[in-house]
């Protein structure tokens, strides 16, 4: 009953998943397919002449190009397709729909990869303009970043084999070994007493899909929305156990004082709920995985 808990066996742990990922791994390649058919791709209708005072806007307008950071193994959510490169999911298509309001077209978006545990200083050091990748808001969060939405709203829950029907909810872990991944809120929420969960912590959750495969771990927990996309690339084998235990709410991640910029994203999510874009887009990419389509209210809130 370790616990892997402390930063040096973090490291081995990473290390191990590094290894799996460079040798290709016994089942595979979780993570490797977008499942489910067509990738939907929207075109939104680009804004001219923006006039927002955001020192993030101006620097983005001088270069002609807007870097918007994602996820990328993630499917019907953030996902890059390994053979054309190509980005494409619910998180992608509102990370669209945000650049068309602020004057930038499809052709001059720079998607960045960037996993949960490093989106705080990424933000914070400007590296991207803005973030979109099943980021939940929380207080926390907001003392270094600033957000917009929520345009969404998961639940953390649990994937399992198949054929495991000993897990039936977060009150089932004792004892069994459960993956998250580094900087995520259910991570967080899992390792508290209560659950008596082993926890292995790894920084990309295809990697944690890999080790539930190969039977290292019991489960992987994270959103639902998250897991669902999982268990659709492998209906034979895997099942989310459909029992949310927590509210997590995502926004836009950006420059925790660029103000103007924080109301401009609102604005723009705010157009694209209300002029069916968002359903398109959520009907084309989360829909399919099997999340329920709720309409999220606006007027969004400010933070
Ligand atoms: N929504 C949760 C979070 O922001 C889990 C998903 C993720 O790691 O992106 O921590």
């Amino acid at each position: 009953m370790r616990m892997l808990k402390t930063a040096a066996a973090g490291a081995v742990v990473l290390a191990l998943a590094a290894t799996a990922t460079a040798c290709g791994g016994s089942s595979g390649t979780a993570g490797d397919k977008p499942a489910g058919g067509d990738v939907y791709s929207g075109t939104y209708k680009v804004a001219t002449n923006v006039k927002v005072d955001s020192t993030v806007l101006k620097k983005a307008q001088k270069a002609k190009k807007i870097v918007i950071g994602v996820k990328a193994d993630q499917p019907f959510l953030g996902f890059k397709d390994p053979a054309t490169g190509k980005y494409s999911g619910f998180d992608i298509e509102i990370a669209k729909m945000v650049a068309a309001d602020l004057g930038f077209s499809e052709k001059q978006i720079e998607f960045k990869t960037i996993d949960s545990n490093v989106r705080e200083t990424t933000i914070s050091k400007g590296d991207v303009d803005y973030y979109v990748g099943t980021y939940t808001i929380n207080d926390e969060r907001k003392k270094q970043v600033g957000f917009a939405g929520p345009y969404y709203t998961a639940g953390a829950d649990l994937l399992v084999r198949k054929d495991d029907k000993a897990i039936t909810g977060p009150e089932t872990l004792k004892g069994k070994k459960v993956c998250s991944i580094a900087g995520s809120t259910p991570l967080q929420e899992i390792k508290k007493p209560k659950y008596g969960a082993q926890t292995t912590e790894l920084s990309k959750y295809s990697d944690c899909v890999k080790y539930l495969l190969d039977g290292q771990v019991d489960a992987v927990t994270t959103d639902d929305a998250i897991l669902k996309g999982y268990a659709a690339q492998r209906p034979e084998k895997l099942r989310v156990v459909e029992k949310p235990f927590t509210k997590e709410p995502y926004g836009v991640g950006m420059n925790k004082d660029d103000k103007a910029l924080r109301d401009a994203i609102t604005k723009a999510l705010e157009n694209h709920i209300k002029n069916n874009d968002y359903k398109k887009a959520y009907e084309g990419t989360l829909g399919k995985s099997g999340s329920k389509y709720v309409a999220p209210e606006t007027p969004l809130p400010t933070y």
